[in-house]
């Protein structure tokens, strides 16, 4: 279920991204239309920055240095006409919803290494939620939990009653939630045959 629930998350993602870029793209064609100085600035600049990656390859410093300059001149005049129509650069940018991994799901870590995004990770965890039966938490909770419904009489089995076994269930369940975030606590596991009580009795 897992690996189902992530690659249906990053067709979403992908989605998304595609979304924020076709969005980015009407944004654009909209606003060189009535700006076309901003379409040419944008077309140098592209042109620029092909020919600084073949100068760098050359290693031609001074060629470089001049074309950063002409570059460095062309921001600033972009900048100066957005800032005019009340308009800042991020613009000029796709809009994606998280901007820590830019809708990919994942970040660059300085090693080069990926490290899974928080907003991706909280989507996992919402959708496990949801496809398991505890998202009715409003209602079923430890503090509407109803120990009274169960028996004080002691069983000769297990020769203690059902409300002091539950009590004890109860507590090592709170005890599982308290120390969830410590990572050496263990897993919980319910087992048992149907009408063993292993729902949750209000
Ligand atoms: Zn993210």
């Amino acid at each position: 279920m897992a690996n189902e629930i992530l690659s249906s998350l990053l067709k979403e993602y992908e989605q998304k991204r595609l979304r924020a870029e076709l969005d980015l793209e009407k944004r654009k064609e909209e606003l060189y239309k009535n700006v076309p100085r901003l379409a040419q600035i944008e077309d140098k600049l592209s042109k620029y920055a092909i020919n600084t990656a073949k100068e760098m390859l050359k290693n031609n410093k001074n060629t470089i240095n001049e074309l950063n300059i002409y570059v460095e001149k062309l921001k600033k005049e972009k900048k100066n006409i957005l800032e005019s129509i009340k308009l800042d650069s991020s613009y000029l940018k796709p809009k994606y919803e998280c901007l820590d991994c830019n809708d990919t799901g994942y970040i660059v870590n300085e090693d080069f290494t990926t490290t899974m995004c928080h907003c991706l990770k909280q989507k996992i965890l919402d959708k496990s939620y949801n496809k398991s039966n505890i998202s009715n938490l409003d209602k079923e909770n430890f503090k509407t939990f109803n120990l009274n419904i169960f028996s004080e009489t002691i069983d000769e089995k297990n020769g203690m009653s059902p409300r002091d076994n539950m009590k004890y269930i109860y507590d090592k369940c709170k005890e599982f939630v308290d120390e969830f975030n410590n990572p050496n606590t263990k897993n919980l596991l319910f087992t048992g045959n149907i009408g063993l009580r292993k729902n949750f009795y209000v």
